[in-house]
């Protein structure tokens, strides 16, 4: 297995986890952007949002449910910026889908 977000889901590589239940993962990102910045991540492979289909969107809404609760408990009250990178002109390095969860600062936009 050689996808980085995979083995920090099954712990092969060690993490800083916030958050872990049976379907996805949060914990710190290695090169934070902003003064809170997590991971989000199913644990199931999925690429990238390109791959996202009618059978495996469930775990986009469910990403979504926990992000707020995760920013809550974060200490984010004053809002937060959750952003998924798709292919090369998105900015995506890690070819496991992932959500960006940022915050502590007031963000830019666009973003650049
Ligand atoms: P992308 O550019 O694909 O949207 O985001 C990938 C993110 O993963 C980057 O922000 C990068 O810092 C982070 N990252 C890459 N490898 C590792 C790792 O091994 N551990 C952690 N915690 N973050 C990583
Ligand atoms: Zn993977």
């Amino acid at each position: 297995m050689d996808c980085v977000f995979c083995n920090i889901a099954n712990g092969e590589i060690p993490s800083k986890k916030v958050y872990e239940d049976e379907k996805i993962l949060a914990f710190h990102d290695l090169d934070p952007k902003a003064p809170v910045h997590i991971l989000i991540i199913p644990k199931q492979h999925i690429a990238s949002a390109w791959e996202i289909t009618g059978e495996n969107s469930g775990i986009i809404s469910y990403i979504f449910e926990k992000a707020p609760q995760l920013a809550k408990e974060l200490g984010l009250a004053g809002g937060f910026r959750l952003v998924n990178n798709c292919g090369n002109d998105g900015g995506q390095t890690v070819q496991h889908l992932h959500f960006h969860l940022l915050g502590g600062r007031s963000m830019e936009w666009p973003p650049g």
